[in-house]
């Protein structure tokens, strides 16, 4: 659905990093994990395209007996679409196409939910431990980024009981290091069953696919490549499946088909 959405806040929570709180119409509280919108930045030309951010958290507030519904985003400033969404404020409009894509899949209640996230790759994350909370299945987070700035929202996901545990390359918070160091230590250690959900920069999920092929775990990523349309027309987002071959291409469209992908369904190069 397309529709008009209002600010309802906008907040810088680390260096280059907001969080933005949005009203939605009462039919987007069926948004699920992992899905996303196209978010239409100022009204001229320029940014020409929307840009995809995914739904970081969402709910209804009540006032004076009215229900609103609101949604949040989480977004790290990189380009011209991104700075020009940080210099809007509460009270703007924005034009909104969502909820959109094929979210996670909350899998089993019987296994440990094992959530890594690299950096602004936290974002479809959160929705998704609320969810598996709500189920009473046990979820871990695996937080990795660059330096203490990079791993955002820890006391949201604390505060749902989920149990953090963090690496940072530089060091300044967590273990020094790649998040994957914790997450294979936590692995050598488990007793049962786990599903592990992630999102990141690419070496992050690559590394990650490999460590759930060894281990043969189900692993479900969430791609954020480039994209236009968001709805399957331009075909500019597309992944490489597992079985793709000069002779018999084939590819996976991250918008629609995605952008949450089992792991061992794509192709990951050398
Ligand atoms: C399904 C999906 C969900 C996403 N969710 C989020 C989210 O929740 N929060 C968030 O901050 N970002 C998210 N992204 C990435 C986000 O869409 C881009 O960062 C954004 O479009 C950049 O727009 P811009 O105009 O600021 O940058 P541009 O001016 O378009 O580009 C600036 C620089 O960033 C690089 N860049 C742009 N887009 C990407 C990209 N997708 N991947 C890698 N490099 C890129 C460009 O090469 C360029 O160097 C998501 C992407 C997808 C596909």
């Amino acid at each position: 659905m397309q529709f008009a959405s209002q600010i309802l806040s906008n907040v810088e929570i680390a260096r280059d990093y907001w969080r933005i709180r949005l009203t939605a119409p009462r039919e987007f509280a069926a948004a699920t994990p992992g899905q996303f919108v196209m978010v239409r930045i100022g009204g001229g030309l320029d940014p020409l395209l929307r840009r995809p951010l995914a739904v970081f958290d969402l709910g209804t507030d009540e006032t004076g007996g009215v229900a609103q519904v609101w949604f949040e985003m989480l977004y790290k400033v990189v380009g011209k679409g991104t700075a020009m969404l940080s210099t809007m404020r509460a009270g703007s409009a924005v034009d909104i196409l969502g909820p959109l894509g094929t979210g996670f899949d909350m899998g089993g209640d019987d296994e440990e939910k094992l959530l890594v996230g690299g950096g602004i790759g936290l974002a479809p994350l959160y929705l998704l431990a609320t969810e598996l909370v709500r189920r009473k299945s046990p979820v871990h987070l695996f937080a990795g980024g660059r330096t203490r700035d990079d791993l955002l929202c820890l006391t949201d996901f604390e505060r749902l009981s989920v149990k953090c545990h963090c690496a940072t390359e530089d060091g300044s918070y967590g273990a020094k290091g790649f998040v994957t160091v914790a997450l294979n230590r936590h692995l050598d250690a488990l007793a049962g069953k786990a599903t592990l959900y992630a999102c990141g920069p690419d070496g992050m999920l690559h590394a990650l696919a490999k460590i759930a092929a060894e281990r043969k775990l189900p692993c479900q990523v969430s791609l954020e490549g480039y994209m236009a349309c968001g709805v399957g027309a331009c075909l500019g987002c597309v992944a490489t499946g597992k079985n793709h071959s000069p002779q018999t291409p084939d590819y996976r469209c991250v918008c629609t088909e995605g952008p949450v992908f089992e792991a061992s369904e794509l192709q990951w190069g050398a």
